[in-house]
């Protein structure tokens, strides 16, 4: 039987919401080839994450040490090789961010294993991996294949998969695992996390957002709009030329160089749909476009659309919403 391991990933105390659409996705496929699904848990004495991770995986593979309380790319590295040497699976899935962005590659050239990162789909043909990834700014898909292999590593992008609400299932076994003893001490050591911003909010949590582009005209405008988000309750993103104007900070950003979202409803006020923006929103439930170009792209993936002057929708809908 050949198996997926997909390597958890958790940050101050919590498992990441990209460890759960891996997990899904992975036991989708696993289900398809019976395969069976294991989740690689490295983290701190006691971390408590084995459990979660177990409702969605075959086995949880745990290995707890305080030298793992954080992430660290050396550690991981040795740990996950001797892993895959010693268990030889089929796919090892890791998450396209940060973290992974710094283990993977280092893992590929001490496995020996090739590698495809930032993946937004992964199929199964003919006993060999296939993936999607997106090239030129997110303008083509390409399809990877690879050359045949002992093993096959990939990194995932956030938001690619959506897990439903309820993708538990039996819970697996949960089986601690020794460190190596031998392990190196390693060339990197964990400082702190540094905020990237005061009052950071993470777009790709929201279920509502509301999503401004140049068509706000000034950055005055943008309190108007803040102030309809926080009547919906709702997050406020935008496109790039807003950051680029250094109107909002970058957190904010839908699209290839920004976040890729996955609200259930995505308002999008004075967006044209570059397609470096809408890279970013196939996730999300129901597009509502608003601009004043009615052949502006935008409307081509929006589900509602209201060709019309901006400030005249948000005006009404927050008079709407005063109402209610
Ligand atoms: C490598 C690369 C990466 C990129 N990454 C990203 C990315 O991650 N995210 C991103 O967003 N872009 C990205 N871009 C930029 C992208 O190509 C577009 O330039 C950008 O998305 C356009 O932003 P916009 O729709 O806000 O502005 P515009 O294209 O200028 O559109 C503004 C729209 O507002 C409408 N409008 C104007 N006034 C009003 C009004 N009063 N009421 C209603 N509608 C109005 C106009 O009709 C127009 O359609 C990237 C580009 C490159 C080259």
């Amino acid at each position: 039987m050949g198996e997926i391991y997909v390597v958890a990933e958790h940050r101050k105390g919590e498992v990441r919401e990209i460890t759960f659409e891996m997990l899904f996705k992975a036991r989708e496929l696993c289900r398809t080839f019976s395969h069976r699904l294991t989740a690689l848990l490295l983290a701190g004495k006691d971390a408590g994450f084995a459990d979660d991770l177990a409702k969605r995986a075959d086995r949880v593979l745990v290995f707890e040490n305080d030298r793992l309380e954080t992430f660290n790319s050396d550690l991981h590295k040795e740990i996950l090789n001797r892993v895959i040497q010693k268990d030889q699976p089929f796919m090892t899935w890791i998450a396209h961010t940060s973290w992974g962005m710094d283990l993977a590659p280092a893992l590929s050239v001490k496995t020996g294993l090739p590698l495809a990162t930032d993946c937004v789909d992964i199929q199964a043909e003919d006993g060999r991996p296939i993936v999607i990834r997106q090239i030129y700014s997110g303008k083509l898909f390409s399809r990877v294949s690879f050359k045949e292999s002992p093993g096959y590593l990939m990194t995932v992008r956030s938001g690619a998969f959506l897990p439903p609400d309820d993708a538990e299932m039996e819970p697996g076994e949960v089986l601690k695992q020794d460190i190596p003893a031998d392990l190196a001490e390693p060339r990197k050591t964990f400082v702190e996390f540094v905020d990237t911003g005061a009052g950071e909010i993470d777009i790709t949590q929201a279920d509502l957002l509301v999503s401004i582009g140049r068509g706000i005209g000034e950055e005055e405008n943008i309190a108007t709009i803040r102030e309809l988000a926080d009547r919906m309750g709702a997050t406020l993103s935008c496109s790039r030329p807003v950051v680029d104007k250094n109107w909002l900070p970058k957190f904010h950003q839908v699209g290839t160089s920004g976040k890729s979202v996955r609200p259930k409803v995505y308002l999008a006020l004075g967006i044209s749909g570059a397609f470096q923006h809408v890279a970013g929103i196939t996730g999300a439930g129901t597009v509502i476009a608003v601009n004043k170009d009615r052949k502006a792209p935008i409307f081509r993936v929006a589900d509602y659309g209201v060709a019309d002057d901006l400030f005249k929708v948000a005006n009404a809908l927050k008079e709407k919403l005063a109402g209610a």
